[in-house]
């Protein structure tokens, strides 16, 4: 898949309308709280003002569901961007209409501005027409960075594509471009790696994958309703009883097309999800009826480690356990940091996994850490994601 940048058009001078994400993390005073989502946006933004274009950036914050909402105006987001960026950063208090169109219009090239948050325009998730129509009013070009935003089609992030020429912003491309590769024509041996809470939350992702990867390994709460299918009991662990089944045909599928299925040996059980439970590591065949599994156990990491020294494309989506709690973190942590000793092109997916990572201090190591959890997540699935299909092809 590949798709038109903003380096292959002529943006200066130019009125560019960018839709970033801008939905950070606040504090309780309302400051931005992390700023990551900022900074991956950088590239863009200081390539068109470096170009000479006007920049007019756009994005949500929160759910104001179409509304006006205090705790969700921009203010302190182009505040951070004006210190990232070391120049002034307008921020207007509306989106559409008569009050951004005097600011466009004073605009000089090099100028940022930043509109007020979309959300707070019922049309914006609507894909209201109308909403898109005003958007791109605003602007000669637009610009689709948000990434995170993908999988919504919503007027800013798709809807206002059908008025203007589009073209993926740095971070867009990026994202395209190495997650599409990892589907399209992985590096082989491909192994994926899926984990977290729920199988309920990852059957797409799993039987994509099954399709495309030479290796799966399973862990995590998810792998619970696995074992569970291949007969043992998994006591008090998370199990979704009525996914049993499905993990059953997953496992076939698995071996008719001859993908290795790796699923934990042993597993660190306690008798509460709570960092002071007692705790104790059993084979996953033998999980007590009181305990349940939290983590994967030091066997487990040993066999996935194997086959993560034997892969050449690793896509990881979904902790090895309840990293949250210190007890219960190792098998996420080991897992990372044999991804980041690796040769292989490794890739993040997944919020929870990408703040793992942040915290086993090994996040500069990965090739790339996807900056979308659901649009990512989509992505794997195979779907198309409005944003993307919206831009003009390469
Ligand atoms: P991501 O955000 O990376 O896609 P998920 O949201 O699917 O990941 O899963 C992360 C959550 O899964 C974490 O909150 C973690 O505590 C939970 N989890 C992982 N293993 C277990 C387990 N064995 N039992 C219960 N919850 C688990
Ligand atoms: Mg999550």
């Amino acid at each position: 898949m590949k798709k038109k940048s903003v380096a292959d058009v002529e943006v200066t001078g130019k009125r560019v309308l960018v839709r970033v994400d801008f939905n950070v993390p606040l504090d309780q005073h309302g400051n931005v709280a992390d700023d990551t989502r900022i900074r991956a946006s950088l590239p863009t933004v200081r390539y068109l003002v470096e170009r000479g274009a006007k920049v007019i950036l756009a994005s949500h914050l929160g759910r104001p569901k179409g509304k006006i909402d205090e705790r969700y105006r921009l203010d302190p987001v182009a505040q951070r961007l004006q210190e990232l960026l070391g120049k002034p950063v307008v921020k207007v208090d509306e989106c559409v209409g008569e009050v951004p169109k005097a600011a466009i219009a004073r605009m000089r090239p090099k100028d940022v501005l930043l509109l007020e948050n979309v959300r707070f325009y019922p049309g914006e998730e609507k894909n209201d027409e109308q909403f898109a129509r005003r958007l791109a009013e605003l602007a000669d070009l637009y610009v689709n960075d948000a990434f995170g935003a993908a999988h919504r089609a919503h007027a800013s992030t798709a809807g206002v594509a059908r008025f203007l020429p589009a073209v993926a912003g740095f971070l867009m491309e990026k994202e395209i471009t190495i997650l599409s590769q990892a589907l399209e024509n992985p590096e082989r041996p491909f192994l994926a790696i899926l984990g977290g809470a729920k199988v309920s939350d990852k059957i797409g992702v799993c039987e994509n994958l099954l399709k495309k990867a030479d290796a799966l390994i399973i862990g995590g709460g998810m792998a619970n309703t696995f074992l569970k299918a291949r007969g043992f009991e998994m006591g008090k662990s998370l199990l979704e009883a009525d996914k049993v089944e499905l993990a059953r045909v997953l496992l076939e599928k698995a071996e008719n097309r001859g993908v290795d299925f790796l699923l934990p040996v042993d597993l660190v059980v306690a008798l509460a999800a709570d960092p002071d439970a007692r705790l104790k590591v059993v084979p996953a065949s033998a999980v007590p009826a009181e305990w349940m599994a939290l983590d994967i156990g030091p066997e487990s990491v040993n066999a996935f480690r194997e086959v993560i020294k034997k892969a050449r494309t690793v896509v990881w989506n979904g902790p090895m356990g309840v990293f949250e709690m210190a007890p219960f973190r190792t098998g996420t942590f080991e897992i990372a940091r044999a991804l980041a000793q690796s040769e292989a092109v490794t890739i993040v997916g997944g919020g929870d996994t990408a703040s793992a990572v942040e915290k086993a201090g090994v996040a500069g190591k990965m090739t790339h850490i996807s900056t979308g959890g659901g649009a990512s997540l989509e992505f794997l699935e195979g779907k198309i994601l409005p944003g993307v299909a919206a831009l003009q092809d390469a």
